[in-house]
């Protein structure tokens, strides 16, 4: 886990955010997902300063274990000085190694955040699910840790004040926040008032626009009067042509059905798979990964 620099903000990573969704409903299925329903609550993940760290630690890394459902996992957490916030070593097990970074030992507020992010290190490795390299694979912990419940804890670690920043995990605040609202909607939950750092709670705002502006886009039929105008001079050019080539800046893309009537594929706004429907006015279409419906004007 990262450490430092000043914070990025924005949407940087999008598109692999958006990825590692889907691969998250692909990997364990819509069922398993769905045992997610409720986030880890602060009160399990609490860490006073007067608390024992070691115990402490051990103890909110047993509540995270708990959580993503690793029965047999143990993990040991020790603390050193070290250019990272965190980092866990990846073995076997049942037995897993995690190294916090020694400033911990005065923040200990946000170790129930980095120990988060790298028990979700060890589950994807139990899973067998990774991204190739490293960046990559960060964002994929990142997103899985917050999709599946315990991520807010690292956005509401992330607080900037007149003289100091400081942010951990490898999405920028905006992407956190994205992606737990894209958990809010999809479980039903509302974080707006977990949080104890106002900038967090201003990037969950952020975020939760950006999860709604994928709730919007044509086919879909909460679009817009924009973009449905602009959906329909595509449609009207792809209907024109034998081979028509994607929109451009546009998430659906016309395919012509051999010979059949012209169909649009665009990303689910719950999990990002790709959804193909005819092109015939109003249809009323399912997720087949997560079993989102969806009404649609195409
Ligand atoms: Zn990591
Ligand atoms: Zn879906």
């Amino acid at each position: 886990m990262a450490n430092g620099g000043p914070v990025e903000h924005g949407y940087p990573h999008l598109e692999t955010v958006r990825a590692a969704v889907t691969a998250l409903y692909k990997r364990l299925s819509y069922d398993t997902v769905r045992t997610f329903a409720s986030s880890v609550p602060l009160a399990d993940v609490a860490f006073g300063d007067t608390d024992d760290l070691h115990l402490g630690a051990q103890r909110v890394a047993r509540e995270l274990v708990l959580h993503f459902r690793l029965p047999d996992a143990r993990m040991i957490v020790g603390f050193r000085e070290m250019e990272h916030a965190a980092s866990v070593e990846l073995a076997a097990g049942p037995e897993y190694f995690i190294e916090l970074n020694d400033r911990f030992r005065r923040h200990r507020r946000d170790i129930g955040a980095a120990l988060a992010h790298e028990v979700m290190h060890v589950y994807l490795h139990r899973l067998g699910l990774s991204f190739p390299g490293t960046r990559d694979n960060e964002i994929l912990t990142d997103t899985a840790t917050t999709y599946l419940g315990a991520g807010w804890l690292l956005l509401d670690a992330f607080r900037e004040d007149a003289t100091s920043s400081q942010k951990l995990g490898y999405l920028t605040p905006e992407e956190f926040g994205y992606v737990l609202a894209k958990r809010s909607l999809a479980f039903g939950e509302d974080p707006a008032t977990w949080f104890t750092s106002p900038q967090a709670y201003t990037a969950y705002t952020r975020g939760l626009d950006r999860a709604r502006h994928d709730e919007r886009q044509p086919p879909l039929t909460a679009a817009g009067w924009a973009g449905r105008r602009r959906y329909a001079k595509d449609r009207r050019h792809a209907q024109e042509q034998a081979a028509p080539s994607a929109p451009a800046g546009t998430p659906y893309s016309f395919t012509p059905d051999d010979g059949g009537p012209l169909r649009v594929s665009f990303p689910c706004p719950t999990c990002h798979q790709r959804i193909r429907v005819p092109v015939r006015g109003r249809v009323r279409a399912r997720c087949g990964l997560c079993r989102t419906v969806l009404e649609c004007d195409t």
